[in-house]
């Protein structure tokens, strides 16, 4: 018993999947001196390595929740810096927003699954800000906001939205479609601060950018999110300013309550005739995409 609970204590974790990385490195390495294809599920599968990625990550964040310090708590929201000195006015700029967001949405925060609440960390050691565990959060769905140096600054300048965005994934946690859940985040982000950046588009949008066919198949869908879309920064920002353009449209169409049943259909797909009066496409084509 004692032995199995040493084997599954995180020390151990992390020790067997830096003794796993390192064997892919030998495995790279072992590839390049001889031909061959790599074996999936093996050393040098980039799945495998994309799986351990993942979980060296995720032992970072936990590492990172464990050692930040508090710098004010809210009604609401707890504020936490990591690496730098955050100021303790983010924290009105956060329950500004947090009470925004269930304004537009008429939605509550779900504290009964988030926890009681939404935890801020603002840190040295975040490139891209997201929520607790990013696309997969719905798998394990906690009140967690990771925000790097760059956000913090915009958001206390008035800049930049990207916090707005994530506290946004929050409030609607529960989602099927990737297009619809990065549109309503920058919809509320834009309504809550208009004119500011925020992911995938700092800059704001470019109403003049032409969305390509082939990406609209893709919105107010439950497709996965396409790697050639997403990877690369430039067609990124067109899915991204797609699937706002969409978004909007919808609901200065039907209103916040018709989309909020769409976001919570398992096949969004395929109630856009009952909610809409159109099919998917038609309103796509009415969005001018
Ligand atoms: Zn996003």
């Amino acid at each position: 018993m004692r032995f199995l609970r040493m084997l599954l204590s995180a020390n151990v974790v992390v020790l067997i999947l830096l003794m796993a990385l390192q064997s892919l490195s030998v495995a790279a390495q072992m590839r390049r001196n001889g031909p061959g294809p790599g074996i999936p599920g093996h050393p040098g599968d980039p799945r495998t390595e994309a799986f351990i990625r993942k979980a060296l990550q995720e032992q970072r964040e936990q590492d990172l929740v464990k050692r930040a310090q508090l710098v004010v708590a809210g009604p609401h929201v707890d504020i936490f810096q990591d690496g730098l000195v955050v100021d303790p006015q983010f924290l009105a700029v956060t329950e500004d927003a947090y009470g925004k967001l269930e304004e537009l949405t008429g939605r509550k925060f779900d504290t009964a699954v988030l926890g009681p609440r939404v935890r801020v960390f603002v840190s040295t050691q975040i490139g891209i800000s997201h929520v607790w565990r990013g696309y997969e959060h719905p798998k394990d769905p906690k009140g967690i906001v990771f925000l790097n140096p760059r956000v913090y600054a915009g958001a206390m300048a008035g800049t930049d939205a990207t916090f707005i965005h994530e506290m946004a994934y929050l409030i609607m946690w529960k989602f099927y479609s990737h297009t619809l859940r990065e549109g309503i985040a920058n919809y509320l982000a834009q309504r809550i601060r208009p004119g500011a950046g925020s992911g995938a588009n700092p800059a704001g949008y470019d109403w003049s950018i032409k969305v390509p066919k082939a990406m609209t198949s893709y919105l107010g869908t439950t497709k996965e999110a396409p790697r050639m879309m997403t990877a690369e920064p430039e067609s990124r920002g067109v899915y991204y300013y797609a699937s706002y353009r969409f978004v909007k449209y919808l609901v200065d169409t039907a209103g916040m309550e018709v989309f909020m049943k769409l976001y919570e259909s398992r096949k969004p797909e395929d109630e856009f005739p009952k909610l809409y009066g159109a099919t998917r496409k038609e309103m796509i084509a009415a969005a001018g995409m």
